[in-house]
């Protein structure tokens, strides 16, 4: 395997694991030896469904999804999702609560506002997303059919660090950017779901793992692709799945596996992202405005005291091979998504640029410098 000399830190379509890609190119052609290609294979012969079910099985595994909850590969990416949720758990007319975290939770209000009626419970809106608010904030509606987090806000850097008592209201949970990046009680969730390109695999597959009970309330007119009850009792055969991205992303399950159980996942995943705070927090050149406690593992954003840097700061870190650090558009400043695939060694050669950049332009700057707003 060539040595990486470049990390990527892109927030989506993320890094992958090299030994995933790597092995996937090994097998491009012939699949242990079956003489097919996995994205030829008919997704209703025996090889596909070895593929599928075992991907299920680990995933189910490393999750510890409970035998009452159903995991379904859908496409479309998190954002039909945002449509799909109304219409697969609530009548017209049907109430739900959002909590507004940031742009993601916002997009998601946007396009279920659509199909139901929605309430925010609380928002951190008018602290510009510096934190999640605390659940002695929210109002919520007991006779809601739902209630909608952003466990991860990808483009704000915020995180929930806890998990909400929503009562008998189903919780729902967007977990696109924070997807198996650390341990879950799925039983406090109604339904989980994420798109798979920031911590999984491939864009389009996307992950929609529903509790049974919630399997009975779609909308007649839902289709049926993105109907949950249709694609749990089909197993996943309704129509053509997403076949080389469900195999993809039973690579990185297997990858996962390897590296330990969540737990340890988690650490290091912790560990990645106290090193890269610790850095901000240490210089007079980085902020960020995030509280300490609802900061991401995942999607650690921060400013340059001086934003006129900003530019010349992505430019050089790119020079270095530290690709796509720039800030999501709706914000800017720099964003280093570190995502499970982001190794070690990513996060270090980062801080090691930031501290050379920040030596030579801090004494520049100096006055410019000396107050962040928290
Ligand atoms: C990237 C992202 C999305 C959008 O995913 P698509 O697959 O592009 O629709 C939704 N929610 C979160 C939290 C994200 O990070």
């Amino acid at each position: 395997m060539a040595t990486v000399s470049v990390y990527n830190f892109a927030a989506g379509p993320g890094t992958m694991p090299r030994e995933v890609l790597s092995q996937a190119r090994q097998e491009l052609l012939d699949w242990e030896q079956s003489g097919l290609p996995v994205m030829e294979m008919p997704f209703t012969g025996e090889e596909f469904q070895a593929i599928q079910q075992q991907a299920q099985q680990d995933l189910r595994e490393l999750l510890g999804v409970p035998s009452d909850y159903r995991i379904l590969f859908l496409q479309g990416g998190a954002s039909a999702q945002f449509a799909l949720l109304p219409m697969n758990l609530l009548p017209h007319g049907g109430r739900a609560d959002y909590l507004d975290t940031g742009y993601w939770s916002r997009k998601a209000m946007a396009e279920g506002g659509r199909y139901a009626r929605i309430r925010i419970a609380a928002s951190g809106a008018a602290h510009g997303y510096r934190y999640i608010p605390s659940q002695d904030e929210w109002k919520l509606d007991p006779e809601a059919g739902y209630c909608h987090i952003t466990s991860n806000e990808t483009a704000d850097g915020l995180e929930y660090h806890w998990l909400p008592d929503t009562g008998s209201v189903p919780l729902v949970a967007d977990m696109t950017s924070d997807f198996l990046s650390r341990p879950i009680d799925i039983e406090r969730f109604g339904v989980i779901y994420a798109g798979a390109q920031k911590n999984i695999g491939p864009a389009g597959l996307t992950i929609v793992i529903v509790r049974e009970n919630l399997l009975n309330s779609a909308r007649p007119e839902t289709p049926s692709a993105f109907n949950y009850r249709v694609q749990a009792e089909s197993e996943g055969r309704f129509n053509t799945p997403l076949t080389y991205a469900i195999y993809i992303a039973g690579l990185v399950f297997r990858w996962l596996k390897r590296q330990g159980d969540l737990g340890a996942i988690a650490l290091r995943n912790r560990r990645k992202s106290d090193r890269l705070y610790e850095a901000i927090d240490a210089s007079e050149l980085y902020a960020c405005r995030i509280r300490k406690e609802d900061r991401s593992l995942m999607n650690v954003c921060f400013d340059l005291a001086d934003a006129s840097l900003t530019a010349e700061f992505l430019l050089q870190a790119q020079r270095r091979g530290l690709l796509h650090l720039q800030g999501h558009p709706s914000r800017g400043g720099v964003r280093a998504s570190l995502y499970n695939a982001m190794p070690e060694p990513g996060v270090e050669a980062l801080i090691d640029f930031m501290q050379d950049f920040a030596s030579r332009h801090v004494g520049l700057h100096a006055v410019n410098c000396l107050s962040h707003p928290r």
